[in-house]
């Protein structure tokens, strides 16, 4: 007898097999009774024609509660009514896990559910496989990173996400107990991916949680996300970076699109792969796109979400998903980039995906005199900073390096209406559970 934990895999030809699932729906009509069960890969269905089945076993499986557990044995027989092209008919049954009445939301109806009711009930929602799905290809994703990151001899790392200090600036920090004294969770590896560059690991990455406590209730920022963070050196200018975030995504989007296809038609959705290379837009060349735009952003100043979202019309006009925009001025740009000489600029760069950012990135400053310099224009103290500035006193190689936020990317791949859907339990102001 085939025990079968696919049920999607079973074959007439197996005679008798063992089906295990969640009942998604019983339909009893009279002399004839359906069970869908629902696995992994799909439902199949259990056809109870009242007259061939024992009574007590036809009385069990049609009154079980939706989304019970249960385990039916039977035989497998063709049948032109269903889409796998066939059925089962139960010879036995033993229910594992009865499921509670009323459920806390319902798995199949298509009725729409507030996103927080969704949330609130995280494992239910998870049932549907259009929610499945784009976890499924989640992981697919960090796969394919894997791959191309690989591939191009970078080493993978794991680096502290409890810290004494900060990268990013101190307002987004969350501050924990650390025993007698106060810590930080990580809101990025910069300093630390930073560091390793002193110590001939000269291509690192790391794909791990960051934490940002922004208050910001938008469809984009959460307060714990997963960040894709490399850094290499040996590098001659920022665009060498550009060019192998570019060769990853490109690796990405050609790899979802092969081995996601099963995922992808579940969630209706295609991927677009743009043609390389993707377009480099500098900021000033933004800054007048967005003017012509109708919003009067002056030189220096934040594009904002609306100016990115401006820019993203102007190059969606032009057939582009996928650009960057390179040379911001330095003072809207961290510490850490290197300050283009001569100009109010920097070697600094983001990605942006259909207007939105999914990537910061740059050429760092690997001079120790001038990053402590601008440690002390952007109003750091170069004392709290000794940890990192130390690896930069002892020989350290020209190098850059990119964040990417993995949920932003997965969204704007599959076009997803909001952040929240591409994390199991997501973090934010107002959500910490489940
Ligand atoms: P934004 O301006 O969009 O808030 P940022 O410039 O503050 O982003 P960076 O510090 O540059 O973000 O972080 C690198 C990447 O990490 C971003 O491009 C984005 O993909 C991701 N990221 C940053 N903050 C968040 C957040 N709160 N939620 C989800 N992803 C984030
Ligand atoms: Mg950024």
């Amino acid at each position: 007898m085939a025990v079968i934990r696919d049920s999607s895999n079973i074959k007439v030809e197996d005679g008798t097999a063992t089906v295990s699932g969640w009942v998604q729906d019983i339909r009893n009509m009279g002399g004839i009774s359906f069970l869908t069960l629902r696995d992994r890969y799909g439902t199949i269905q259990i056809t109870m024609p009242k007259k061939k089945i024992d009574p007590e076993l036809f009385g069990l499986l049609t009154k079980l509660s939706r989304e019970t557990v249960v385990s039916v044995t039977g035989e497998v027989k063709a049948s032109n009514q269903t889409a796998l092209g066939l059925e089962i008919i139960p010879a036995s049954a033993e229910v594992l896990s009865e499921a509670a009445v009323p459920l806390p939301m319902g798995v199949i109806d298509k009725v729409n559910v507030e996103m927080d009711t969704r949330l609130n009930n995280r494992f239910m929602d998870l049932r549907k496989p259009e929610v499945r799905a784009i976890f499924e290809l989640k992981a697919l994703m960090v796969e394919l990173i894997e791959e191309a990151v690989r591939g191009n001899g970078f080493v993978q790392v794991y680096t502290p996400k409890i810290s004494a200090a900060g990268a990013e600036g101190g307002a987004e920090l969350f501050q924990v107990q650390y025993f007698d004294r106060p810590a930080y969770l990580a809101q990025s590896p910069q300093l630390y991916k930073q560091i390793l560059m002193s110590t001939g690991l000269d291509r690192i990455y790391e794909i791990a949680p960051a934490f940002r406590a922004e208050r910001s209730n938008t469809n984009r920022h959460v307060t714990e996300f997963i960040s894709f963070d490399g850094e290499m050196s040996w590098i001659e200018n920022e665009e060498q970076v550009m060019a192998m975030i570019e060769e990853i995504i490109d690796h990405v989007l050609v790899g979802l699109k092969e081995r996601g296809k099963k995922q992808l038609e579940i969630l209706g959705k295609e991927i677009n792969v743009p043609a390389r290379p993707y377009p480099i837009l500098t900021y000033s060349e933004c800054l007048k796109i967005v003017n012509d735009g109708g919003l009067p952003l002056k030189e220096g100043d934040d594009l904002g979400t609306e100016g990115e979202k401006i820019v993203g019309d102007v190059m969606a006009g032009k057939g582009v998903d996928l650009y960057f925009i390179a040379e911001y001025p330095e003072e809207a740009k961290p510490f850490y980039i290197m300050e283009k000489d001569g100009t109010p600029y920097s070697f600094s760069f983001d990605l942006d995906y259909r207007g939105q950012e999914i990537s910061s990135g740059g050429q760092r400053e690997h001079r120790y005199d001038r990053l402590v310099a601008r440690m002390e224009k952007k109003g750091l103290n170069p004392d709290d900073f000794s940890f990192y500035l130390d690896a930069f006193k002892y020989g350290m190689p020209p190098h850059g390096g990119w964040g990417i936020g993995i949920e932003r990317l997965l969204v704007k791949m599959l076009d997803l209406p909001n952040i929240r859907e591409a994390i199991l339990f997501p973090r934010d102001p107002s959500r910490l559970s489940p």
